[in-house]
């Protein structure tokens, strides 16, 4: 009797962590996985007042111990090349980049095309039609809980930064010529008051559109802790629909941004 229940117990042991498995599987999504990560190099787009992107090899080459060995020191502003805008970057009681919860860069996903539109025009404004068109067309809201991703095509035009960001001019000055595709504020408020979403991205170097004076779709998204990736590249390789986002910004304790790796599994 014994030995029966011990077997009896083993196999539901044996059944319990082949359903664990099972389960954890299906969790994990699996399918191609695609870098929408632009490297980090002495080209990385930064915002016209940001510092650039600087790397100092410290060692490379054949130790006199007989093993190879490479390090480097590199230094980088929170926001420039692929990366997030922690909610706090444009409201005082909004989350620090390490404080964003995991749930928020990691799931579903969508994509609204505007490319057709948005290349042929770098002030284009992404606007609540873009989204209800999507929303006809895969005959769904856009989900809860769905990452949103913004394609408007600048990618294709990184690292020129007169294309991409319409100058090559630096500082203060600088920010008036800035001319790229963004999403319309009246488009963010009816994202935020109308769906209830994760975080969005965009290929351009912010969300709000070159031409912005205030920034208003930030203030919008980021007051609901909504966090924003930027500089994003590779979306036209993602369908509409069903495909997954991992997003993992380096953590940075208080930090109102950070360097950015992304990537879309899709089903
Ligand atoms: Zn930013």
């Amino acid at each position: 009797m014994i030995c029966l229940l011990t077997i009896m117990g083993c196999d539901k042991k044996t059944e319990r962590s082949k359903e664990v498995s099972t389960l954890q599987k299906a969790r994990f999504p699996t399918g191609e996985i695609i870098d929408l990560t632009h490297s980090f190099s002495e080209e990385t787009i930064y915002w016209v007042t940001a510092k650039e992107f600087e790397m100092e090899e410290v060692a490379k080459g054949m130790t006199d111990k007989g093993f190879y060995y490479a390090a480097n020191n590199f230094t980088t502003a929170e926001h420039g090349g692929t990366h997030i805008d922690a909610p706090i970057h444009f409201s005082e009681t909004g989350q620090t980049v390490d404080e964003i919860p995991l749930s928020n860069l990691i799931g579903n996903a969508i994509k609204i095309d505007v490319s057709e539109n948005a290349i042929s025009n770098p002030d284009y404004l992404i606007s609540i039609e873009d989204f209800t068109n999507w929303e006809k067309e895969e005959n769904s809201k856009i989900p809860d809980g769905a990452i949103v991703l913004l394609e408007t095509g600048f990618s294709k035009l990184y690292p020129n930064k007169l294309k991409y960001l319409g100058t090559e001019e630096r500082g203060e000055e600088a920010i008036k010529k800035l001319h790229f595709p963004g999403l319309a504020p009246e488009a963010a408020k009816w994202l935020v008051e109308n769906r209830s979403i994760h975080a969005i991205g965009i290929d351009t170097p912010s969300i709000d559109y070159g031409q912005s004076q205030d920034f208003e779709s930030h203030v919008i998204l980021l007051s609901k802790n909504i966090p924003a990736f930027e500089n994003l590249t590779n979306l036209d390789k993602l369908p509409s629909n069903n495909f997954q986002i991992i997003a993992l910004p380096m953590k940075i304790k208080r930090g109102s941004g950070a360097p950015l790796r992304i990537v879309a599994i899709i089903n």
